[in-house]
């Protein structure tokens, strides 16, 4: 049944458990040695670059794949050789492809009306207007597909998925066909619908920002391996190595390589200063300073010297873009900030506890207290 209430089943029915998971096709590493743990009601972002593992992982959810190792446990059962129909998952792909002929309410009864399943006429009347009253789609529904917006089918296909009250959504960069200001508008209207249904979400994106808007938990990977999961905001402000700070915001963390000297990190235009209780011995150290938290100081007093080379108008700020020694580094500033392209600039951080510390060889972050 579908209410605004979570879903009838058993909220811990609703868990995804990766153990040791990993796909090889043939002599490609797909997914290696996946471990993750998605609580009940979580949304739970898949993030990274193309080709990082991110749809084959979605894939083995669904039964689409067969891991190479591993399980895969929904709800606490082993559904790791279970068939996708028997999983008790719904899916919503990037081309969500809905039946051209079929009226807005046939598309979304279409789940309803499988062999498998015996509902009802009433039943399937009533679940199909609950969710296009969840997702406004109430006056369309005697519209064909091609009678209604993008984001009116993309809300469609969520539609589908919601009739069958799965209990796990499966979403592979659902948005990704719509127009800037349609993803931003479905964002906020999935974010509501997580939030009005209970129901635990894994979605699949390499965007970044919509990773950081949507999510409960994200996962970060890279080249078939989980780099960090966590909070947005944990992953924002402590990124575990320099794949993920590089990776996360707009444009992601600044990094500065170099060597200790004199309590400071230096390389050319670079002297930043090192914090007091900062393990001793690490030779290869990067600093990372995102771009919002460096402001412009006096040349004699910055721990960074450099040449401007672009200045962007953002409106309520600008985006600035300088050498600093090898190092194109991107900081925001005031609006009212003048900054010329050629001009010679001083950057520091705007307190020393904004620095973030990574060994360079391995790329890992190095714990700092506070
Ligand atoms: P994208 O964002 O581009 O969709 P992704 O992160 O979802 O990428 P996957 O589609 O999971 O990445 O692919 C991971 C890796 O596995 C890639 O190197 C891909 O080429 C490879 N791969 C995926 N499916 C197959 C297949 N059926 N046979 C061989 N290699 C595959």
């Amino acid at each position: 049944m579908l209410s605004p209430t979570p879903p009838q089943t058993g909220s811990s029915a609703r868990s995804v458990k990766f153990i040791d998971v990993a796909k090889r096709f043939g002599p490609v590493t797909a997914v290696a040695d996946v471990n993750l743990d998605i609580a009940p009601g979580q949304f739970v972002t898949l993030l990274g670059p193309s080709g990082c593992g991110k749809s084959t992982t979605l894939g083995m959810i669904a039964g689409l794949e067969l891991p190479s190792q591993g399980q895969i446990l929904i709800g606490g059962r082993d559904v790791t050789t279970v068939a996708p129909a028997d999983r008790d998952i719904a899916m919503v792909f990037q081309s969500y492809a809905l039946y051209p002929h079929l009226t807005i309410f046939e598309n979304i009864a279409f789940p309803l009306r499988a062999r498998r399943r015996r509902t009802s006429e009433a039943e399937v009347s009533r679940k199909v207007r609950d969710a296009a009253t969840m997702l406004g789609l109430d006056a369309l529904l005697e519209r064909l597909p091609r009678e209604i917006s993008g984001g009116q089918r993309q809300r469609v296909a969520l539609g589908r998925a919601m009739v069958r009250t799965p209990t796990v959504y499966l979403l592979d960069e659902p948005l990704s066909n719509l127009d800037q200001q349609l993803r931003v508008q479905m964002r906020s209207e999935l974010k509501d619908l997580h939030q009005r249904l209970g129901a635990t979400m894994l979605y699949v994106t390499h965007d970044q920002g919509e990773a950081m808007t949507l999510s409960d938990v994200i996962a970060v990977m890279s080249a078939g391996r989980i780099e960090q999961v966590g909070p947005p905001r944990e992953l924002y402000d402590r990124p575990a190595n320099l794949f993920v700070a590089r990776f996360l915001g707009e444009p992601g963390m600044n990094i500065f390589a170099g060597d200790r000297a004199d309590g400071r990190l230096r390389s050319p235009g670079v002297a930043i200063a090192l914090p007091p209780d900062l393990p001793a011995g690490a030779a290869g150290l990067c600093a990372g300073i995102r771009p919002e938290d460096l402001v412009v100081s006096t040349e004699k007093d910055a721990e960074l010297t450099g040449t401007v080379r672009t200045v962007e108008f953002l409106g309520s700020r600008s985006l600035m873009r300088a050498d600093i020694g090898e190092t194109l580094v991107t900081a925001f500033l005031p609006p009212d900030l003048q900054c010329e392209p050629g001009q010679s600039i001083g950057l520091s951080p705007s307190s020393p506890s904004r620095v973030r510390w990574f060994d360079a060889g391995s790329g890992a972050a190095i714990a700092q207290p506070g």
